[in-house]
């Protein structure tokens, strides 16, 4: 007499759209190629390709939640914390995870603007490396080490001496300028990071959840005073630009388990750290990070019943067993072409979409679901 309409999904190009639709078909959708905004879920790589005036709360599904830049691109996520930061500490309460900037994040600056600028080449001193990013960018591109600043200063003298006109179409020198970790934690010699996850589900209330996520590691043995960049940065995008990485791709990612099972093999015996540490240590330490992040952007975020978001964090671990977040990624890379990713990669986005569906479902039919004080890991 009556069947339910199937539900539609976009998945918009790029970024591993098989793994999407093949969730998504498991899930009981059904995947449209035209680009209208009659869609039960949208999932697309950039926010900025989503109509948000004819998006329905309630109704529709969508991998993206407005205002995620401010914690997404490098320059906001910076101002966000130490804006959320200041805020804090003025106050006479504070949450018991509240952890100060410089204990989690290297020193930061803006590059855009002259007084920012000016700040960062007072502090400076001869000898320092820091590392200059693009803003908005990803995948290591634009990325450099500064060890000469007068390079530096010149080029933003000579910006500085342009007319205001010009200087905007500069936009892409939105940057910023970071003290670069000269002593990584290495395993066998190669500098890593850590890729792992967020996922903020259910706008109302706000939901998060972390997943641990896997290694990324350079091919290269690390020298901090080498010039190859392929040596510095860990994307598995810088990576590829070395033919050494058709044969080398299998070490470019490890697991967390095999990471475990390294730094208790080869770093325990000297370090004072406890058994089992990359599974049962590191994870609090991240989540409390990642709860900090989500205080400073939380008031930022519209909140609309439909709207989700994976977002891919990068860490680093020094060699004191310190924990530096790195910065925070949307559209985080969805690829499987290792054995590791093949492993880590699917299962955190089905969790995601199928949490993320079954949070909206539950909103919709006034159904509880439970606000999370605290990041609690993917089932
Ligand atoms: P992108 O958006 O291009 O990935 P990241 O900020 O993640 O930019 O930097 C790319 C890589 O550079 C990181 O994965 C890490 O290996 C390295 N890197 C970034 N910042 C630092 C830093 N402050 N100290 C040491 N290495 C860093
Ligand atoms: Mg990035
Ligand atoms: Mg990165
Ligand atoms: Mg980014």
């Amino acid at each position: 007499l009556y069947t339910e309409p199937i539900p539609k999904c976009y998945i918009g190009v790029g970024n591993n759209p098989e793994l999407i639709e093949s969730i998504l078909t498991s899930a009981g959708y059904e995947r449209q190629t035209e680009r209208t905004d009659d869609f039960k879920l949208k999932w697309v790589q950039c926010n900025s390709s989503i109509n948000w005036n004819v998006f329905k709360d309630g109704e529709q599904l969508v991998n993206h939640i407005q205002g995620e830049d401010y914690f997404t691109t490098k320059i906001q996520l910076w101002q966000s914390l130490q804006s959320y930061e200041k805020i804090t500490l003025a106050a006479n309460r504070r949450p018991n995870y509240f952890l100060p900037l410089n204990e989690f994040v290297p020193e930061t600056y803006k590059l855009d603007e002259k007084n920012d600028r000016d700040a960062f080449f007072n502090i400076h001193k001869p000898g320092d490396v820091w590392i200059c990013k693009p803003s908005g960018l990803n995948q290591g591109k634009g990325i450099y080490l500064v060890r000469d600043i007068d390079n530096l200063k010149s080029k933003f003298a000579e910006i500085d001496a342009m007319d205001k006109k010009k200087q905007v179409a500069l936009k892409p020198m939105k940057r910023v300028i970071q003290r670069y970790i000269m002593n990584p934690l290495l395993v066998h010699g190669k500098k890593f990071d850590i890729r792992c996850f967020m996922l903020v589900s259910s706008v109302k209330p706000l939901i998060a959840l972390y997943h641990k996520g896997y290694l990324r590691l350079s091919m290269f043995d690390f020298d901090a005073n080498d010039g190859n960049l392929l040596t510095h940065l860990t994307n598995q995008y810088m990576q590829k630009k070395d033919p050494k990485y058709y044969d080398l791709k299998e070490d470019t990612s490890w697991t967390m388990e095999q990471f475990n099972d390294y730094i208790n093999e080869h770093i325990l015996p000297n370090k004072n750290i406890e058994k089992d540490w990359v599974l049962n240590v590191l994870p609090k330490i991240i989540q409390r990070i990642m709860l900090n992040i989500i205080d400073s952007i939380r008031m930022r975020l519209k909140r609309r019943v439909g709207c989700f978001g994976l977002y891919g964090y990068d860490f680093m671990i020094d060699e004191e067993m310190k924990v530096w977040l790195i910065e925070v990624n949307v559209n985080p890379a969805l690829a499987t072409n290792t054995n590791t990713l093949l492993q880590a990669i699917p299962p955190v986005v089905q969790e995601s979409i199928l949490l993320s569906i079954e949070c909206f479902e539950k909103i919709r039919h006034n159904q509880r679901i439970f606000p999370l004080r605290s990041i609690k890991g993917f089932r």
